[in-house]
């Protein structure tokens, strides 16, 4: 069994930010990530745009230069590659942790390929690997996707997006642009105020001109190799279908993060219990960092406001191991 002064788990950006601040700390760290580096980047539409500017996504002092101001994803990809190599981070990948147990005052990891004892816990898990379910019969067939890559294999294709938020009408643009025919499913009344506000106008211009048809205020209740079925305000609705892109969010880990003994407090967000001044949960030694600490409000934490948990942690154990 290896042992650690500190385990981070999630390579994502903040991940990554965590094991900078523990090599410079001199820490004996290690980063175990189950996907690829930075996974859930990769996981984003391949043409997407980041809404920060280069600069607001750096960490460890790396400069991130980018053809636009904005960056889009390749050169996210390749600034985070960048960051691992320069600071020869101590990174294991494809390696899903499974079980975290306590061992006194230890943690035990238990991964798909070993069992590792750590100090110091750093959770920083990200919230894109568990989609929203519609929970509707069909959901499990092929031609349901819950993450979009690129546009192209749905040219020609009769496609509805399910949602209305950002995703949604990226997807909802991007793949009417590239050839195919697009209905919104959307179960607000409008499209979401969050939505980037120079993409707005472009939706809703082509809801009004009638290039993509919306359905608001409705929800999908059933879908079938060739159709779907929409609750609408004036009765339901049936049409042929080729592809659902349910671009309905995402959410954290609850059920891992309770096994191990994380509490969340009683607000609507299912928040986890942390202080704030030192991103330790209510789990001694185990800390949160990046987005996962804003429970589903999956928007309030991102790379450029939780670069900073980093140090915060480090600086926090730092001072625990001084006092021993
Ligand atoms: C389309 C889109 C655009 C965005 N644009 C921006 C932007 O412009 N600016 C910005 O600041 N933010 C942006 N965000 C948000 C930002 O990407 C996230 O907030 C950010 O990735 C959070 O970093 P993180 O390290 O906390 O989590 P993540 O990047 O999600 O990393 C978590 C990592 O943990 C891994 N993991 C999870 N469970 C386990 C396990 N059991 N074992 C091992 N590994 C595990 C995952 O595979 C993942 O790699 C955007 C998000 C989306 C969806």
């Amino acid at each position: 069994m290896e042992g650690r002064d500190l385990i981070i788990i999630g390579a994502g950006p903040i991940g990554l930010a965590c094991g900078i601040e523990a090599k410079k700390a001199g820490l004996d760290y290690l980063i175990i990530e189950k996907g690829c580096l930075v996974n859930s980047l990769y996981n984003y539409p391949h043409n997407m745009t980041f809404f920060s500017t280069s600069e607001r996504l750096e960490i460890g002092d790396v400069p991130f230069v980018s053809n636009s101001p904005k960056p889009m994803r390749p050169e996210a990809l390749e600034y985070y590659r960048r960051v691992c190599t320069s600071w020869k981070l101590n990174v294991r990948l494809y390696e899903e942790v499974q079980k975290v147990t306590k061992d006194n005052e230890r943690f035990l990891i238990t991964t798909a390929k070993g069992i590792y004892s750590t100090k110091a816990l750093v959770l920083a898990l990200g919230f894109y690997d568990r989609p929203y379910l519609l929970n509707v019969e069909g959901e499990n067939l092929s031609k349901v996707k819950h993450y979009y890559d690129e546009p192209h294999p749905y040219f020609g294709q009769r496609v509805a997006v399910i949602g209305a938020a950002n995703s949604a009408v990226d997807v909802a643009l991007e793949t009417w642009r590239k050839g195919a025919e697009v209905t919104m499913v959307i179960r607000e009344d409008k499209i979401r105020e969050s939505v980037k506000y120079w993409v707005r106008p472009d939706i809703e211009n082509r809801i009004k001109e009638g290039s993509i048809k919306a359905y608001f205020s409705s929800t999908v209740t059933k879908i079938t190799p060739s159709a779907i079925e929409i609750e609408t305000p004036e009765g339901l609705v049936t049409l042929e279908n080729d592809f659902v892109l349910a671009m309905t969010g995402y959410q954290p880990p609850f059920e891992f993060m309770k096994s191990i003994g994380i509490r969340f407090q009683q607000d609507d967000f299912h928040t986890p219990v942390y202080n704030e001044t030192t991103m330790e949960s209510n789990v001694p030694n185990l800390y949160l960092a990046g987005v996962v600490i804003g429970g589903l409000q999956t928007n309030k934490w991102f790379i450029e406001n939780s670069r900073v948990h980093a140090e915060v942690i480090i600086n926090d154990f730092k001072k625990k191991i001084a006092a021993k």
